[in-house]
Protein backbone atom coordinates (compact mmCIF):
# COMPACT_ATOMS: atom_id res chain seq x y z
CA UNK A 1 0.00 0.00 0.00
CA UNK A 2 1.14 4.07 -0.56
CA UNK A 3 0.27 6.25 2.11
CA UNK A 4 0.14 9.74 2.38
CA UNK A 5 -0.68 11.59 5.30
CA UNK A 6 -0.52 15.38 5.55
CA UNK A 7 1.23 16.49 2.49
CA UNK A 8 1.86 20.18 2.63
CA UNK A 9 3.34 22.24 0.25
CA UNK A 10 3.47 26.12 -0.79
CA UNK A 11 5.16 28.11 -3.89
CA UNK A 12 6.47 31.42 -2.20
CA UNK A 13 3.70 31.73 0.55
CA UNK A 14 1.20 30.57 -1.94
CA UNK A 15 -0.36 27.29 0.04
CA UNK A 16 -1.10 24.62 -3.19
CA UNK A 17 -1.21 21.26 -0.84
CA UNK A 18 -2.81 22.04 2.45
CA UNK A 19 -2.91 18.46 4.44
CA UNK A 20 -3.26 15.26 1.66
CA UNK A 21 -4.15 11.90 3.14
CA UNK A 22 -4.03 9.53 0.75
CA UNK A 23 -4.06 5.59 0.34
CA UNK A 24 -3.79 3.37 -2.64
CA UNK A 25 -3.92 -0.22 -2.64
CA UNK A 26 -2.47 -2.67 -5.13
CA UNK A 27 -4.37 -2.87 -7.83
CA UNK A 28 -6.15 0.43 -7.48
CA UNK A 29 -7.28 3.13 -9.87
CA UNK A 30 -7.60 6.25 -8.72
CA UNK A 31 -8.53 9.15 -10.91
CA UNK A 32 -7.73 12.50 -8.93
CA UNK A 33 -10.26 15.19 -10.71
CA UNK A 34 -10.21 18.69 -9.61
CA UNK A 35 -10.48 22.17 -11.18
CA UNK A 36 -7.31 23.83 -12.47
CA UNK A 37 -4.90 24.83 -9.91
CA UNK A 38 -6.27 22.89 -6.94
CA UNK A 39 -2.79 20.94 -7.09
CA UNK A 40 -3.47 18.06 -8.63
CA UNK A 41 0.04 17.98 -10.59
CA UNK A 42 2.11 19.04 -7.61
CA UNK A 43 0.60 16.27 -5.79
CA UNK A 44 1.65 13.82 -8.60
CA UNK A 45 5.20 15.74 -8.42
CA UNK A 46 5.28 15.48 -4.92
CA UNK A 47 4.41 11.72 -4.36
CA UNK A 48 7.53 11.27 -7.34
CA UNK A 49 9.88 13.69 -5.24
CA UNK A 50 10.00 15.77 -8.50
CA UNK A 51 8.77 18.38 -6.12
CA UNK A 52 10.04 18.60 -2.42
CA UNK A 53 7.18 18.58 0.02
CA UNK A 54 6.88 21.29 3.05
CA UNK A 55 5.34 18.43 5.17
CA UNK A 56 4.09 15.17 5.91
CA UNK A 57 4.73 11.36 5.51
CA UNK A 58 4.96 8.74 2.56
CA UNK A 59 4.87 4.91 3.13
CA UNK A 60 5.46 2.42 0.59
CA UNK A 61 4.84 -1.42 2.29
CA UNK A 62 7.95 -1.45 4.80
CA UNK A 63 9.27 1.99 3.34
CA UNK A 64 8.42 4.82 5.00
CA UNK A 65 9.80 8.82 4.80
CA UNK A 66 9.10 12.03 6.15
CA UNK A 67 8.76 14.56 3.10
CA UNK A 68 11.08 17.37 5.39
CA UNK A 69 13.73 14.61 6.57
CA UNK A 70 14.74 12.79 3.81
CA UNK A 71 18.12 11.56 1.98
CA UNK A 72 18.92 10.85 -1.51
CA UNK A 73 19.45 7.74 -1.15
CA UNK A 74 15.70 6.88 0.02
CA UNK A 75 14.70 9.34 -1.95
CA UNK A 76 16.02 6.90 -5.25
CA UNK A 77 14.56 4.37 -3.39
CA UNK A 78 11.19 5.96 -3.32
CA UNK A 79 11.39 6.77 -6.65
CA UNK A 80 11.88 3.05 -7.79
CA UNK A 81 8.11 2.72 -6.57
CA UNK A 82 6.76 5.26 -8.94
CA UNK A 83 6.71 5.84 -13.02
CA UNK A 84 5.59 9.02 -14.24
CA UNK A 85 3.14 9.70 -17.33
CA UNK A 86 3.78 13.46 -18.43
CA UNK A 87 1.26 15.05 -20.22
CA UNK A 88 3.55 16.12 -22.63
CA UNK A 89 5.28 12.91 -23.09
CA UNK A 90 8.58 14.57 -22.50
CA UNK A 91 10.72 11.75 -24.49
CA UNK A 92 14.13 12.54 -25.98
CA UNK A 93 13.59 13.35 -29.42
CA UNK A 94 17.36 12.22 -30.38
CA UNK A 95 16.78 8.74 -29.29
CA UNK A 96 14.09 6.13 -30.84
CA UNK A 97 10.81 4.59 -29.02
CA UNK A 98 13.08 1.75 -27.82
CA UNK A 99 16.00 4.23 -26.48
CA UNK A 100 13.37 6.15 -24.73
CA UNK A 101 11.69 3.23 -22.76
CA UNK A 102 15.17 1.46 -22.28
CA UNK A 103 17.31 4.44 -20.77
CA UNK A 104 15.78 4.39 -17.73
CA UNK A 105 16.47 0.98 -16.93
CA UNK A 106 20.17 0.96 -18.27
CA UNK A 107 20.98 3.99 -16.51
CA UNK A 108 18.75 4.61 -13.39
CA UNK A 109 18.39 1.42 -12.58
CA UNK A 110 22.25 -0.61 -13.86
CA UNK A 111 20.18 -3.18 -16.40
CA UNK A 112 22.58 -4.77 -18.64
CA UNK A 113 21.87 -3.02 -22.41
CA UNK A 114 20.98 -6.58 -23.92
CA UNK A 115 18.47 -7.41 -20.99
CA UNK A 116 17.25 -3.29 -21.32
CA UNK A 117 16.20 -3.74 -24.54
CA UNK A 118 14.12 -7.09 -24.21
CA UNK A 119 12.42 -5.35 -21.40
CA UNK A 120 11.90 -2.70 -23.26
CA UNK A 121 10.34 -4.24 -26.12
CA UNK A 122 7.82 -6.08 -24.22
CA UNK A 123 6.40 -3.13 -23.03
CA UNK A 124 6.37 -1.33 -26.38
CA UNK A 125 4.75 -4.86 -27.24
CA UNK A 126 2.18 -4.09 -24.75
CA UNK A 127 1.11 -0.79 -25.79
CA UNK A 128 0.73 -1.68 -29.59
CA UNK A 129 3.78 -0.85 -30.64
CA UNK A 130 5.93 -3.73 -31.43
CA UNK A 131 6.40 -2.08 -35.26
CA UNK A 132 8.06 1.27 -34.06
CA UNK A 133 10.77 0.45 -31.89
CA UNK A 134 13.31 2.14 -33.98
CA UNK A 135 10.89 5.38 -34.87
CA UNK A 136 12.29 8.47 -33.54
CA UNK A 137 9.55 11.13 -31.21
CA UNK A 138 8.94 13.07 -34.54
CA UNK A 139 7.98 10.14 -36.71
CA UNK A 140 5.13 9.17 -34.47
CA UNK A 141 1.68 10.62 -33.70
CA UNK A 142 1.00 12.14 -30.33
CA UNK A 143 -1.08 9.60 -29.37
CA UNK A 144 2.29 6.65 -30.20
CA UNK A 145 4.34 9.00 -28.72
CA UNK A 146 2.33 9.19 -25.34
CA UNK A 147 2.28 5.27 -25.22
CA UNK A 148 6.05 5.16 -26.03
CA UNK A 149 6.24 7.48 -22.75
CA UNK A 150 3.55 4.83 -21.07
CA UNK A 151 5.55 1.87 -22.51
CA UNK A 152 8.48 3.65 -20.49
CA UNK A 153 7.33 3.29 -16.65
CA UNK A 154 5.70 0.08 -17.52
CA UNK A 155 9.26 -1.46 -18.53
CA UNK A 156 10.32 0.04 -14.59
CA UNK A 157 7.95 -2.26 -13.28
CA UNK A 158 6.96 0.19 -10.43
CA UNK A 159 4.15 -0.18 -7.33
CA UNK A 160 2.02 2.76 -9.02
CA UNK A 161 2.08 4.92 -12.29
CA UNK A 162 1.17 8.56 -11.67
CA UNK A 163 -0.95 10.22 -14.66
CA UNK A 164 -0.76 13.64 -15.46
CA UNK A 165 -3.50 14.27 -17.84
CA UNK A 166 -1.97 12.16 -20.21
CA UNK A 167 -4.30 12.84 -23.10
CA UNK A 168 -4.99 16.89 -22.46
CA UNK A 169 -2.36 17.10 -25.64
CA UNK A 170 -4.37 14.52 -28.09
CA UNK A 171 -7.02 14.66 -30.48
CA UNK A 172 -10.06 12.60 -29.69
CA UNK A 173 -9.11 10.18 -31.77
CA UNK A 174 -5.78 9.51 -30.06
CA UNK A 175 -6.96 10.17 -27.01
CA UNK A 176 -9.44 7.18 -27.07
CA UNK A 177 -5.99 4.99 -28.32
CA UNK A 178 -4.27 5.92 -24.90
CA UNK A 179 -7.04 4.90 -22.63
CA UNK A 180 -7.77 1.61 -24.27
CA UNK A 181 -4.01 1.13 -23.36
CA UNK A 182 -4.47 2.67 -20.09
CA UNK A 183 -7.88 0.60 -19.71
CA UNK A 184 -5.98 -2.69 -20.88
CA UNK A 185 -3.84 -1.55 -17.90
CA UNK A 186 -6.22 -1.60 -15.26
CA UNK A 187 -8.06 -4.53 -16.27
CA UNK A 188 -4.68 -6.48 -15.81
CA UNK A 189 -4.46 -4.51 -12.68
CA UNK A 190 -1.73 -2.09 -12.73
CA UNK A 191 -2.21 -0.07 -9.82
CA UNK A 192 -2.34 3.70 -11.09
CA UNK A 193 -2.97 7.34 -9.97
CA UNK A 194 -4.61 8.90 -12.72
CA UNK A 195 -5.45 12.84 -12.87
CA UNK A 196 -7.89 13.28 -16.27
CA UNK A 197 -10.57 15.57 -16.75
CA UNK A 198 -12.23 11.99 -18.82
CA UNK A 199 -15.64 11.65 -16.93
CA UNK A 200 -16.09 8.48 -18.86
CA UNK A 201 -13.17 6.97 -18.23
CA UNK A 202 -13.09 7.44 -14.77
CA UNK A 203 -16.48 6.17 -14.25
CA UNK A 204 -16.32 3.19 -16.37
CA UNK A 205 -12.54 2.30 -14.85
CA UNK A 206 -11.57 3.92 -11.56
CA UNK A 207 -12.47 2.22 -8.60
CA UNK A 208 -11.64 5.23 -6.16
CA UNK A 209 -12.42 9.01 -7.38
CA UNK A 210 -11.02 11.62 -5.52
CA UNK A 211 -12.16 15.27 -6.14
CA UNK A 212 -9.57 18.24 -4.45
CA UNK A 213 -10.10 22.01 -4.63
CA UNK A 214 -7.63 24.28 -3.18
CA UNK A 215 -5.14 21.94 -2.00
CA UNK A 216 -7.47 19.70 0.16
CA UNK A 217 -9.31 16.90 -0.97
CA UNK A 218 -12.80 17.61 -1.02
CA UNK A 219 -14.47 14.17 -1.55
CA UNK A 220 -13.27 10.71 -2.41
CA UNK A 221 -15.30 7.80 -2.78
CA UNK A 222 -16.38 5.32 -5.57
CA UNK A 223 -17.13 6.78 -9.02
CA UNK A 224 -20.62 5.82 -8.05
CA UNK A 225 -20.44 7.96 -4.71
CA UNK A 226 -18.57 10.99 -6.20
CA UNK A 227 -20.51 11.44 -9.69
CA UNK A 228 -24.04 10.32 -8.84
CA UNK A 229 -24.27 10.45 -4.99
CA UNK A 230 -22.40 13.78 -4.92
CA UNK A 231 -22.63 15.21 -1.54
CA UNK A 232 -20.23 18.48 -1.66
CA UNK A 233 -21.48 21.46 -3.36
CA UNK A 234 -18.02 22.24 -4.67
CA UNK A 235 -18.08 18.56 -6.39
CA UNK A 236 -21.23 19.21 -7.81
CA UNK A 237 -20.20 22.73 -9.46
CA UNK A 238 -16.93 21.13 -10.70
CA UNK A 239 -18.96 18.15 -12.33
CA UNK A 240 -21.45 20.42 -14.17
CA UNK A 241 -19.00 22.92 -15.20
CA UNK A 242 -17.10 19.64 -16.71
CA UNK A 243 -19.94 17.84 -18.53
P1 LIG B 1 -4.22 22.10 -13.91
O1 LIG B 1 -5.47 21.27 -13.93
O2 LIG B 1 -4.42 23.46 -14.53
O3 LIG B 1 -3.01 21.38 -14.44
P2 LIG B 1 -3.47 21.54 -11.14
O4 LIG B 1 -4.64 21.19 -10.29
O5 LIG B 1 -2.62 20.41 -11.63
O6 LIG B 1 -3.94 22.46 -12.34
P3 LIG B 1 -1.02 22.58 -10.09
O7 LIG B 1 -0.32 22.57 -11.42
O8 LIG B 1 -0.60 21.58 -9.09
O9 LIG B 1 -2.59 22.53 -10.28
O10 LIG B 1 -0.83 24.05 -9.48
C1 LIG B 1 -1.40 24.43 -8.26
C2 LIG B 1 -0.96 25.84 -7.93
O11 LIG B 1 0.43 25.87 -7.67
C3 LIG B 1 -1.21 26.84 -9.05
O12 LIG B 1 -1.68 28.03 -8.48
C4 LIG B 1 0.17 27.04 -9.64
O13 LIG B 1 0.30 28.33 -10.17
C5 LIG B 1 1.08 26.83 -8.46
N1 LIG B 1 2.40 26.29 -8.85
C6 LIG B 1 2.62 25.08 -9.38
N2 LIG B 1 3.94 24.90 -9.59
C7 LIG B 1 4.56 26.04 -9.20
C8 LIG B 1 5.93 26.49 -9.17
N3 LIG B 1 6.91 25.70 -9.58
N4 LIG B 1 6.17 27.72 -8.69
C9 LIG B 1 5.17 28.51 -8.22
N5 LIG B 1 3.87 28.17 -8.23
C10 LIG B 1 3.56 26.94 -8.71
Amino acid sequence: MLEIKNLQKSFKGNVVLDGIDLKIEKGDVVVLLGPSGSGKTTLLRCINFLEKADKGTIKFDEMTGDFTNITKKDIAAFRKKTGFVFQNYNLFSNKTALQNVAIGLIHARKILPDKAYEISKKALDKVGLESKYDFYPAQLSGGQQQRVGIARSLALNPYVILFDEPTSALDPELTSEVLCIMKQLAREGTTMLIVTHEMGFAQEVANHVVFMDKGKIVEEGTPAQVFTMTREERTRQFLRRIN
